[in-house]
């Protein structure tokens, strides 16, 4: 699942280069120390720490590493001392040998479908399920729209398309338009149809709406699949069997139902809707489940005089590890993803331990979860948030580094996800001290904010931002650099040439470091609950207090 939970600043923070007219630079934050930033970055995404997959040695060598580097800063380990929290995690793989047909058309594995269970059985085995189309598989009260409306999904399997009305109809109104709410994400979809009491669920693939092409999900979905340990009630509730099949096979299956997939698809935009296609599913495939602990690392710097409320900075420290079955370079570096960020909060966190000990000490506790598992479905965030170290309603807000700039300074500043939350304006005011401009990512439709480990905590309605880099070098030399740095990276994105180069431009990481400082600074020393907008998806979990305008 690695690449369709994980955005990082190569795809959404940065858009085609162009020469504009150099601000003013002026910091507002301090001095950060690049060549140790740079050390940081490139220790922990030597090959020595191999990839950093989550529960290997890797991981016990960036563990060992971020403890050993907050403690030094003078940061207090946040779990009654120690700076681990474990997190227990299940790996479930599908055999390759699967039995699938649908509707009588049988499916061979990894062409026509992907299949997987995320339940501790040894064997799946679903015998004349019934089949039935729900759309967008949208139950969303503030929408006016419910796909499951009327229908009983017990021992069925859910048929769905990806994305949501809004990116078919963008001028309709529906939804938020082109840009994807969460009701658009592959997760969202299975959630839905475990609530609903489904069996399965089989998203349906489609290469614009689901902004990637087939062979992402293949790569993606086969293997072992890491996952969280839920309690029982919530892995009892979850759909048996969780899947995506072509589009070209699934204009089969509605044809096989006398039933036109198109037309379907045009209908469900418009309005909520359901369709028995009256064909059944038979699958069967073996299914292994092995558990391990892997880890966040979490360090606070204790606030003065109000130390129960916390502001997060988080930033995923794991990658993909090795992949011992490729020729040449097996190591998935993750230089830039996300060693970058992480090296980024260790900077951050040594900034403000310093100016506490040198007699500036913030009102509010500062506190730093580097997270596992973010690769595999934000899992480290994903339990941080279900299990936290200090109440998430003493959580004042979340500021997230995936993947720093590494094409040197902007004129523009990226907030993903833009017009979320109050707490965008704390970014803005910092952003605007350093004369750039504040804006949206390039491709809200691809669904950016859903994809990093912020998004853990907006699900709770804790305010939570990813943002940095632009669109807009400073000038001309900037411009320049920027375009054959995108050549020299060209394709590293989740690839083993993602590694750390000496010729990486971090004057624009620095200044974007000193973004998040600054707007971390101004609501610790205050007394505002910034909270998220009304009519987002996240505003009635925790309305705002108050918050500066
Ligand atoms: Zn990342």
């Amino acid at each position: 699942m690695r690449l369709l939970v994980s955005a990082c600043a190569l795809t959404v923070l940065s858009a085609c280069s162009q020469y504009s007219t150099a601000p003013q630079s002026s910091l507002t934050a301090p001095e950060f120390n690049e060549a140790r930033f740079r050390q940081d970055i490139q220790t922990l995404s030597s090959d020595k720490f191999e990839g950093r997959a989550p529960t290997t040695h890797g991981e016990t060598l960036t563990l060992d590493y971020l403890s050993k580097a907050f403690a030094a800063a003078g940061l207090e380990g946040a779990n009654g001392g120690s700076y681990l929290q474990a997190v227990p995690m299940v790996s479930y793989t599908a055999s390759e040998q699967q039995q699938i047909s649908l509707g009588g058309i049988p499916m061979t594995y990894r062409k026509d479908i992907v299949m997987g269970s995320r339940h501790d059985t040894k064997q799946v085995d679903i015998k004349n399920a019934p089949l039935v189309f729900v759309g967008y598989g949208i139950n969303a009260p503030e929408y006016s729209w419910n796909d499951y409306q009327g229908v009983d999904m017990k021992g069925k399997i859910a048929v769905i398309l990806v994305n949501d009305p809004g990116f078919a109809l963008p001028d309709s109104g529906k939804f938020d338009g082109k840009a994807m709410t969460y009701y658009g994400r592959w997760t969202y979809k299975y959630e839905e149809a475990s609530r609903q009491g489904a069996l399965g669920a089989i998203i349906i693939h489609d290469t614009k709406p689901a902004a990637y092409p087939w062979s992402v999900v293949e790569n993606s979905w086969t293997g072992a699949q890491q996952d969280l340990v839920l309690d029982k009630k919530t892995q009892d509730s979850r759909v048996q069997v969780e899947g995506w099949i072509t589009k070209d096979k699934a204009n089969a299956l509605f044809e096989k139902a006398g039933l036109s997939l198109a037309t379907l698809t045009d209908r469900a935009a418009s309005s909520p809707v359901h369709v028995a296609l009256e064909q059944e599913a038979n699958i069967a495939f073996a299914n292994k489940a092995e558990y391990a602990n892997s880890y966040n690392v979490v360090a606070t710097l204790p606030g003065t005089s109000a130390n129960d409320e916390h502001i997060l900075f988080t930033a995923h420290w794991d990658h993909i590890g090795i992949d011992p079955s490729r020729e040449g370079d097996q190591i998935y570096n993750g230089a830039l993803d996300n060693a970058s960020g992480t090296a980024g909060i260790l900077e951050i966190a040594r900034q403000f331990a310093l100016q506490a000990k040198n007699g500036s000490p913030l009102k509010r506790s500062i506190t730093f979860v580097a997270t596992t598992g973010e690769e595999q479905g934000l899992l480290g965030s994903r339990y941080y948030a279900a299990n936290p170290i200090y109440p998430l309603d003493k959580t004042v807000a979340v500021f997230n580094l995936d993947s720093t700039n590494i094409y040197g300074r902007t004129s523009d500043y990226t907030v993903v996800g833009k017009g979320k939350s109050e707490l965008e304006n704390y970014l803005a005011n910092a952003v605007k001290a350093q004369n750039r401009a504040v804006v949206a990512e390039s491709r809200p439709e691809s669904g950016g904010f859903f994809r990093s480990d912020h998004f853990s905590f907006a699900k709770f309605g804790v305010p939570a931002v990813f943002a940095g880099g632009g669109s807009q070098p400073v000038d001309e030399a900037t411009a320049k650099y920027k375009a054959d740095m995108k050549e020299k990276f060209k394709g590293c994105y989740h690839n083993v040439c993602d590694e750390y180069r000496a010729d990486w431009d971090l004057s624009g990481a620095l200044e974007d470091l000193g973004v998040y400082f600054q707007a971390a600074k101004v609501l610790a020393n205050s007394n505002d609950w910034p909270g998220y907008y009304p009519g987002t998806e996240f505003h009635s979990l925790r309305p705002a207090k108050t918050a500066v305008k």
